[in-house]
């Protein structure tokens, strides 16, 4: 296969990375509850306990106040309601928590809020709602576009019902739409990939091209029911090759077309349409986390919550911390994840000022031997501002990132 068009792009900036502590924050909502769930899914998440939804939406904006004090009235840019499936809220209940929000937080003017979706969920009322409680990007969860592979990631949809949604999305007002898409699922092939991508980038599904796709390459958590097939012999996983063709094929495809490789597996029509919530995690930056099972990140602290949805609802409730686990970030942590982070950013990289400011020492000086050989064996790229990987780089990011390790 050809090496990607990619290799011929412009750098852009995006963004600042690292964050320091004197950027905005970011919030992130969780909402643990599916109407089923998928055989490959391991994230925190629960079916059939969807009259949870009430108390749990009620623990949510305590834990919000929880959090607006601790971050001692830190602008926020963001907002990020995730799941699990938020879309089996109505518009009233996310209005609720994002009315909570804007209360308890100082909001910058423009904050993205953005919605994860299932494409079920999506008709034209519902995000007309949606966009009147002030949500402004919605993300839906495709996956693919392909029936069989529908069947094996055991999604409940089918392509039409991504067009409907795409449609009802732009129908309603949305100026920024996202597609979730997965490769690399047991029986995909090169041309079933290049139909899902041609498909949505020639304006098919819904009548108009998303603004963002974030493109993930299958994983098969152990201990998931996908896992349990392979184990079994009832599935095959993609190998490795072949999962790095179905990458480079979408960075050809892609990058073709005009549109930005921002982050590992993040790409956007124009830089605008670059999740401004997600690359805060990139810069390494601080986020409330608020939901069961969340994380949040403040200064040196690091947050989880409880997991389970009732324990944290019961918690919360009775006017407790939702906090079972926390660590403190040492010094050398932090510098270790503003790199493994940073670096996740194709454009923006690990700024040399930034990194500077942020940790008080160079990254030459506290990462020059390690940036030295990468960039010898052509897999970091460095100019006056930042420390990039290159496209090669970009293909075997583990391998880079576990040099700074
Ligand atoms: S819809 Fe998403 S969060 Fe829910 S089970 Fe499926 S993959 Fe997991």
């Amino acid at each position: 296969m050809n090496k990607p068009a990619l290799l011929d792009r412009h750098r852009q900036r995006l963004f600042d990375a690292p964050a320091t502590a004197a950027d905005p924050i970011g919030i992130y909502i969780h909402i643990p509850f599916c109407s089923h769930i998928c055989p490959y899914c391991d994230f925190n998440t629960y079916a059939g306990k969807e009259s949870l939804i009430p108390s749990y939406l009620d623990a949510l904006q305590c834990e919000t106040a929880f959090w607006a004090r601790d971050f001692g009235g830190r602008r926020a840019q963001s907002i990020f309601i995730g799941g699990g499936t938020p879309s089996l809220l109505n518009p009233k209940q996310i209005r609720g928590l994002l009315d909570t929000c804007r209360a308890e937080f100082s909001m910058e003017k423009g904050a993205e809020v953005t919605i994860e979706s299932n494409p079920n969920d999506v008709s034209l009322r519902y995000c007309v709602g949606l966009l009147e409680a002030g949500v402004n990007r919605i993300s839906i969860g495709a996956q693919t576009l392909d029936r069989p592979g529908l069947r094996v990631l055991g999604r409940l949809h089918e392509s039409d019902t991504v067009s409907s949604a795409v449609s009802a999305a732009r129908d309603a007002g949305f100026a920024n739409v996202s597609l979730d898409l997965i490769y690399g699922w047991p029986g995909q092939s090169i041309a079933t990939w290049h139909n899902d991508l041609g498909q949505i980038m020639g304006g098919a599904i819904g009548g108009s091209i998303p603004d963002h796709l974030s493109l993930y390459g299958l994983i098969i958590e152990p201990g998931t029911p996908m896992a349990d097939a392979v184990t079994r012999g009832i599935l095959s996983p993609v190998d490795e090759d072949t999962s790095a063709d179905f990458a480079e094929l979408a960075a050809s495809l892609l990058a073709a077309a005009g549109w930005i490789h921002y982050e590992i597996a993040n790409w956007c029509a124009a830089p605008r349409n670059a999740s401004v919530h997600n690359a805060l995690y990139w810069r390494n930056g601080d986020y409330a986390g608020i939901g069961a099972g969340a994380h949040g990140h403040a200064g040196q602290l690091r947050t989880m919550n409880q997991p389970s949805p009732a324990r944290y609802t019961k918690v919360v409730s009775s006017g407790e911390s939702p906090r079972t686990n926390f660590e403190i970030i040492d010094a050398n942590t932090d510098k270790v994840e503003t790199m493994l982070l940073g670096l996740r950013l194709i454009q923006d990289g690990v700024s040399l000022d930034r990194f500077q400011s942020r940790h008080g020492i160079s990254l030459e000086a506290h990462f020059g031997t390690q940036i030295a050989h990468l960039r010898d064996q052509g897999l970091l790229e460095c100019d006056e501002h930042s420390v990039r990987l290159t496209v090669r780089g970009a293909m075997v990011a583990n391998t880079v990132c576990a040099e700074f390790l």
